[in-house]
């Protein structure tokens, strides 16, 4: 089993002409709700380009949104018995802005993300145990995410990392995660940001040297820069034409974890994640463009 302990938002999506100035209305966008958050994202699509059983452990309000998303977890299949429906709380939401130009500004409130405690961790132990590899991001309370992480660890769980949106996190924490899979901006971040962000195999260096086993930096459209206990490798990108980028690298996560989960080597498993974030660039939305592993081609 794949237990992915995270992040659950609706996507509100506006198409717009162009950004609207502030205290100016615009007219003429488009609007669609589109299930996302990097959690649920991420279980999605360890769900669809695996065959491996996958739980999520997040929280919801009792909302409609809440609602929504808790049953589009479950049409992948995924168990949902410990995403929590808080009651008197909002879902989680994305305000999301697009351009003509595919630009977009972002504006997140946590809502039910945020409450989730490690109490709702240790309620979800007996799932945890059974779970070969634990999938954590930053969208929710960096103490749960610390303890999660602990738990994972000394019940001998693979823990991936992916440290998005990008922070600095406590010591000890690193030393704890097999796979860290972080962006290039968030990668600085949790160095301090003293190396030159060009430098991949320096800051993925540096980054096993904090502790963690593995280091996958992502570099869109460049590809993946691994640092793997066995060896540092670079593997580029498919090249396509990316018409939406978001969720690329929940989508790469998911695959590589599923292959991970199936017993590929690392190796293999960055290549199906990388495959997967290929297709799902070619299509809009968050959940929406996560493909599934009959429509990858094969190598
Ligand atoms: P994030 O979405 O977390 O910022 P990246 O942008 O680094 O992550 O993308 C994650 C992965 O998705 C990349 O390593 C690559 O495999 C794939 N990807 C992203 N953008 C493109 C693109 N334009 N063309 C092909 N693959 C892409």
């Amino acid at each position: 089993m794949i237990v992915v302990i995270g992040s659950i938002n609706m996507d509100l999506v506006l198409r717009v002409p162009r950004m609207p100035l502030p205290g100016e209305t615009l007219t003429g966008g488009a609007f669609r709700t589109i299930p996302g958050g990097k959690g649920a994202n991420q279980a999605v699509a360890c769900a669809r380009l695996g065959r491996t059983q996958v739980a999520m452990v997040g929280c919801v309000g009792d909302d409609a949104f809440g609602a929504t998303l808790r049953a589009a977890l479950a049409a992948d299949g995924i168990d949902v018995s410990h995403v929590s429906a808080l009651p008197g709380v909002a879902t989680g939401v994305a305000s999301i802005l697009v351009d003509a130009n595919g630009q977009n500004s972002i504006v997140i409130a946590g809502g039910a993300n945020d409450l989730l405690t490690p109490a709702l961790i240790d309620a979800a132990l007996p799932l945890i145990a059974r779970a070969s590899i634990v999938v954590l991001q930053l969208e929710t309370p960096l103490d749960t995410v610390r303890h999660a992480i602990a738990v994972a660890h000394g019940l001998g769980k693979t823990v991936v990392l992916n440290p998005a949106p990008a922070a600095s996190l406590p010591a000890g924490v690193l030393a704890q995660v097999d796979y860290l899979v972080p962006n290039e901006i968030e990668a600085a971040m949790l160095l301090g940001a003293d190396i030159a962000a060009d430098d991949h195999a320096t800051t993925a260096a540096a980054l096993r040297a904090a502790g963690c086993r593995n280091v996958l930096v992502t570099l869109g459209a460049k590809g993946v820069h691994a640092a793997l206990a066995d060896g540092s490798r670079d593997f580029p990108a498919r090249a396509v034409a990316a018409v939406d980028t978001t969720a690329a690298g929940d989508t790469f996560i998911g695959g590589f974890v599923a292959a991970l989960a199936a017993g590929a080597d690392p190796a293999s498993a960055i290549d199906l994640g990388q495959r997967a974030a290929a297709i799902g660039v070619t299509r809009h939305g968050a959940q929406t463009s996560i493909p599934y592993l009959n429509e990858l081609a094969p190598t």
